[in-house]
């Protein structure tokens, strides 16, 4: 299993560094995020061991069930909020994360801007954060809509969030190209370095748009 773990992660690797050379550019500037979410420890464990180091949850409970335990066997682990965050579990998301790559309201940056504060004046630290855009304007989907995503920024920024990029999951069952130049413009023109796009089925177009951060799940655990 472990052995398969390993060479899951060398497909990747491989993958993102093809990528790379076409789009010419560094495989150190796009990180990969192997999303573990729905897989417990014992999946986990063996891409650790493999050296993977970063790792995105899309939800706040089940990564406080199974991650204090892993980050203190692997204390340089990153963690990654990839999920929809409730406001009311804003301080709990910036105690346990080292990303959030949800940030799409302003009700919840408001509340992750107290929960930052609170957290300084208890000697811990503000959470880098990626807004995210809901760039198919899908009704049922998460991310801010292109018009408020100013504002947002804006409001952000006044109340501490590190804001790094942008990040998007596009429409299902259409061409993502376009989303994903769509996603690399916004964060041009509003001077942002990171862009967290592409997944199993389409990192390698992200990766050539300008995708900073993959987030990979399928691809490494295989199909939940
Ligand atoms: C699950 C998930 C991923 C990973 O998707 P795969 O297709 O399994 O690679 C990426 N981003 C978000 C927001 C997710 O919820």
């Amino acid at each position: 299993m472990s052995e398969n773990a390993a060479q899951l992660l060398a497909q990747v690797q491989e993958r993102i560094a093809k990528a790379c050379a076409i789009a010419r550019r560094e495989p150190a500037d796009v990180t990969l995020v192997a999303v573990s979410k729905m897989h417990q420890a014992d999946a986990i464990v063996p891409l650790l061991e493999a050296g993977q180091r970063v790792f995105g949850e899309n939800r706040v409970q089940e990564a406080a069930a199974k991650w204090p335990e892993l980050k203190a066997r692997y204390p340089d682990v990153e963690l990654h909020l990839v999920g929809q965050l409730q406001s009311n579990k804003a301080d709990e998301a910036v105690a346990l994360f080292d990303a959030i790559h949800s940030v799409d309201r302003p009700s919840l940056v408001t509340a992750l801007g107290k929960a930052m504060d609170k957290a300084v004046a208890n000697g811990g630290r503000r959470v880098p954060c990626f807004v995210q855009v809901n760039v198919g304007a899908e009704e049922q989907k998460g991310g801010c809509a292109l018009a408020d995503l100013p504002a947002l920024l804006d409001q952000a920024r006044e109340a501490g969030l590190p804001v790094i990029g942008l990040m998007c999951v596009p429409p299902a069952d259409i061409e993502p190209a376009p989303f994903f130049a769509l996603l690399d413009k916004l964060a041009r023109d509003h001077g942002l370095e990171g862009r967290s796009m592409g997944m199993s089925g389409d990192f390698e177009t992200a990766i050539m748009l300008g995708a900073t951060h993959v987030r990979v799940g399928t691809a490494l655990f295989g199909s939940r």
